[in-house]
C-alpha cells in the first residue's frame, strides 16, 4: 500500500497506479476509521481496479464551536486498517496541501444545503463541498464513493457532481449499524455511559417512523411526532426530525415510500445524526 502526503506525491502515486491501468476509486474520509468507512473501501474495490483512501480532518467544514481539535485522530491505526482492507493508495494531505493559501473560491450548497444540519450549521456544507472538489480535482478519480449515514452530505455532492458537471460517478453505499442499530460513527467514541443507550433512540426513532408508514399513516407530521417521542424517551436533545424529499431535502406534507426520514440531536455534548427512507431498504 503506498502513502501519499503531499500533492507531488499524490500525483506520483495516481500516474503509477494508472500507468498499471484499471480505473480509481476514490473514498474520502476524516479518519479514525471503523466498519462505515471500509464497507465503503469494499464497495470502491467492487466498482474500480484500485481504490484511494483519503484521510484529512477539513478545518473548513467545522464550526467555531465545533470539535475540529478533539475530533478523534490515529493515523497509524488508519493505515493498518487500510492495509488490511486492501487499499492501494492512502492519501494524507497537509492542511498546506489543501489550502495553500487564502481560499477565494468555494462551493456554494444552494438551496438544500441549507436545510436539516445546514440550519444549525452554517457553512458546513460549503466546507464539505469544497473540500471534496479538492480531492476530486487532486486524486482524480473515475468513481466517489461515500456514506448514507451523512444522507445531506451525499445527495449534495451527488447534486454538485451533477450540476458542475464532474465528469465523476458518485456512490452511495448503505450505513452500516451495530448489531442493536446504532449507525457507526467516529463520533461515537465520545460517548460515555448511559449515553450510548440514549445514542440508540436514533435508530428506534427510525424504526417506528418507519412502523407507522407501513401500518398506513402518511401525515408527515403525525410520523415525525411518533419519531420525536422516541428521542424524548430515549433522553436524546433533539434538533431536527423531518420527513424529506430524497432529492430535494425539503419538506413532505405526505409521506411516500422514497421519502426519508432524517434526525439530528445531542446526547451529553455529543451531536449525532441518522436518517432512513420510510419504504424501502437500508432499514435500521
Ligand atoms: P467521515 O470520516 O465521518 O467524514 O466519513 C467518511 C465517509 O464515511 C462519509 O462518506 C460517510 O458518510 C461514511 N460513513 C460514516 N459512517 C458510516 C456508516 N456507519 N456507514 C456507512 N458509511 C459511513
Amino acid at each position: 500500500m503506498a502513502v501519499a502526503r503531499s500533492r507531488g506525491e499524490v500525483a506520483d502515486a495516481r500516474h503509477a497506479l494508472r500507468e498499471a491501468g484499471g480505473s480509481l476509486a476514490l473514498v474520502p474520509t476524516m479518519g479514525a476509521l471503523h466498519e462505515g468507512h471500509l464497507s465503503l473501501v469494499d464497495r470502491a474495490a467492487e466498482l474500480a481496479e484500485h481504490v484511494c483512501l483519503s484521510v484529512f480532518v477539513n478545518p473548513t467544514q467545522f464550526g467555531p464551536s465545533e470539535d475540529f481539535d478533539r475530533y478523534p485522530r490515529d493515523l497509524d491505526r488508519d493505515l493498518e486498517l487500510a492495509a488490511a482492507r486492501g487499499v492501494d493508495l492512502v492519501f494524507v494531505p497537509g492542511a498546506e496541501d489543501v489550502y495553500p493559501r487564502e481560499q477565494a473560491i468555494w462551493v456554494d450548497p444552494g438551496e438544500p444545503g441549507t436545510r436539516l444540519c445546514g440550519a444549525s450549521r452554517p457553512g458546513h456544507f460549503r466546507g464539505v463541498l469544497t473540500v471534496v472538489l479538492k480531492l476530486i480535482g487532486l486524486v482524480r478519480p473515475d468513481v466517489a464513493v461515500f456514506g448514507r449515514k451523512d444522507f445531506q452530505q451525499a445527495v449534495l455532492i451527488r447534486r454538485m457532481a451533477e450540476d458542475l458537471c464532474l465528469g465523476v460517478r458518485i456512490e452511495i453505499a448503505p450505513t452500516v449499524r451495530e448489531p442493536d442499530g446504532l449507525a457507526l460513527s467516529s463520533r461515537n467514541a465520545y460517548l460515555r455511559g448511559d449515553e450510548r443507550r440514549s445514542a440508540l433512540g436514533l435508530s428506534q426513532a427510525l424504526r417506528r417512523a418507519r412502523t407507522a408508514f407501513d401500518d398506513g399513516e402518511r401525515d408527515a407530521g403525525r410520523i415525525v411526532e411518533l419519531a420525536r417521542r422516541v428521542l424524548d424517551e430515549a433522553g436524546v436533545s433533539i434538533e431536527y426530525v423531518e420527513i424529506v424529499d430524497p432529492v430535494t431535502l425539503a419538506p413532505v406534507g405526505r409521506a411516500a415510500s422514497d421519502s426519508v426520514c432524517a434526525l439530528a440531536g445531542r446526547v451529553g455534548k455529543t451531536r449525532l445524526i441518522d436518517n432512513a427512507t420510510l419504504g424501502e431498504g437500508d432499514a435500521p
